[in-house]
């Protein structure tokens, strides 16, 4: 039986997945409820919506709903920009049937209005918006919330299991596995989102903001009149929750059954789901995938995918809520820094520059094949993911340059970049997670993984032929 927005579920859930983030109270001259849309860029099963339609239902007033897109994040450049304002479009013609108004605020040059949020949060009750710890979401709220007179919430929507029932950091996958799992069910279950019930008029909405991106325009356009990197071009991976959700009913049908065998072959791009980018968006809930694989094909042969979609994705989050320094070689646990103090100086195979990678110049036609397929798609298929970090860690003259480069390849060139898996599977290619394995030259104890040995695990030529520009000619 599906829960209404009133159930008790639904304030259980929000109980544990809001949390204030200054101490001010609501305003009562407030004229709506402001929900600054940072990182969770869906309208449905949406806990920090949700929240603020409840609020706004309990206040009497209306919900406001602002997305901003400024030049000045991180590696701004087209490939994320064209992948937000494109899921925008479709927001912005789906908020009114749902009885929101939604509005999108695209700052196109650094020296351009920077204090939109202000002004909204400046006329409402109070401000909900996103918790999540990374792509600079967590440090713009708290500055923001520093400088805001009124009630600022933040509300995580990234976990299926929230993420505060886990207060400590934890050791690894095998740690978080079984309590996660234990919390599955329950989280899963759905919930009937009520409409607000009071409309913003007319009169309030033309006064709130002029900017207002006006999405006839051509997008690419707009793009092209941005401050940031053209250099790194729109992924083809088309944008959005109808997109996504196309591509999951298909993945579904046709590839779950087989997952555990699929996934393992990098030259299949079928062979998992390829959610990572409308899941890093928010475009779609983790939720909202876990149930329609278990929809598909039952809880048990479902439980090797989950494993993926919740415990590994969820361990990420827990890494980035709970360890300090979660980007740098300061997470690592102590075994593995002992191992790099004594391989320090050993020898290197090779040492490439960071724009030797980014270029995919090195010596392995193998690991250039990965970044290939990063530059040109945006993502990389997992298990070349694995070889593309562990390479670059014995091909560096330290392990810190090493990792720096891996969180700069990935942030700038991933569509699923920035996220709190980005962070984790770069650690877990320095032994985070892991165990300590036989001792070799440069790797020390971490999990060693050669290229060379990828030829005899899947057709490791293949997928060199497809994305070294062979099939395609070039
Ligand atoms: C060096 C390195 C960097 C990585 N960077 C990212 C990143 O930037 N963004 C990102 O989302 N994932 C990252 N991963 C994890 C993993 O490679 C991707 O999540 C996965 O390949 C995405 O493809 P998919 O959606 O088809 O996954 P599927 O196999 O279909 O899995 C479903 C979902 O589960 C989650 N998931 C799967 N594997 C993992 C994992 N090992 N850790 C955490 N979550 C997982 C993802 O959300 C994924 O979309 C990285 C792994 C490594 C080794």
């Amino acid at each position: 039986m599906p829960h209404l927005l009133t159930s008790a579920f639904v304030r259980d859930q929000l109980a544990l997945r809001a949390r204030a983030v200054n101490a001010h109270p609501e305003r009562s001259d407030g004229e709506y409820v402001l929900y600054w849309m940072q990182s969770t860029h869906r309208l449905e099963e949406n806990w920090a919506l949700r929240l603020a339609t409840r609020e706004a239902n309990r206040l009497g007033l209306p919900v406001v709903i602002h997305q901003g897109l400024d030049p000045t994040y991180e590696h701004a450049n087209d490939r994320i920009h064209s992948f937000i304002l494109h899921n925008a479009r479709e927001l912005a013609a789906r908020a009114a049937s749902l009885g929101y108004r939604y509005q999108f605020v695209l700052r196109r040059r650094r020296d351009d209005d920077r204090r939109v949020v202000d002004r909204l949060a400046a006329r409402a009750a109070l401000v909900v918006t996103d918790d999540f710890p990374t792509a600079g979401i967590a440090e713009r709220t708290r500055r923001f919330a520093a400088r805001c007179d009124r009630r600022v919430v933040a509300v995580e929507s990234h976990a299926i299991v929230p993420a505060a029932l886990f207060e400590k950091a934890e050791y690894a996958a095998r740690t978080l596995r079984p309590k996660v799992m234990a919390h599955l069910a329950h989280a899963l279950q759905p919930v009937i989102d009520e409409p607000p019930r009071a409309a913003v008029a007319d009169a309030l909405w033309s006064s709130l903001e002029v900017h207002r991106l006006d999405f006839t325009t051509d997008l690419a356009a707009e793009i092209a009149r941005c401050e940031i990197d053209h250099t790194v071009p729109p992924a083809p991976l088309p944008s959005g929750r109808e997109a996504a959700m196309t591509r999951l009913r298909a993945f579904c049908e046709v590839a779950l059954p087989d997952y555990d065998t699929r996934r393992g072959e990098p030259a299949d791009a079928d062979g998992s789901s390829r959610m990572s980018p409308y899941l890093h968006f928010g475009q779609v809930s983790a939720a909202e995938v876990a149930r329609a694989a278990i929809g598909a094909v039952g809880r048990a042969r479902a439980e090797r995918f989950l494993d993926e979609l919740v415990t590994w994705r969820e361990l990420a989050l827990n890494l980035c809520l709970r360890t300090p320094n979660f980007g740098t070689l300061a997470a690592l646990p102590d075994w593995v820094h002992r191992t790099m103090d004594a391989h320090a100086g050993d020898a290197r195979e090779a040492v490439y520059s960071l724009e030797q990678l980014e270029r995919a110049e090195t010596h392995h036609p193998l690991w250039n094949a990965a970044q290939n397929e990063l530059r040109a798609t945006g993502v990389i298929h997992n298990v070349m993911r694995m070889y593309w970090g562990k390479s670059v860690l014995t091909w560096s003259a330290t392990y810190a340059d090493a990792m720096r480069y891996l969180i700069h390849l990935n942030d700038k060139w991933a569509l699923d970049g920035r996220d709190p898996s980005s962070y984790a599977g770069i650690q877990w290619c320095f032994g985070k997670f892991d165990r300590p394995w036989g001792e070799r030259p440069v790797w020390g104890t971490i999990r060693s993984m050669s290229l060379e040995r990828a030829y005899k695990k899947f057709d490791a030529r293949a997928y060199e032929r497809r994305w070294n520009g062979e099939e395609l000619g070039l």
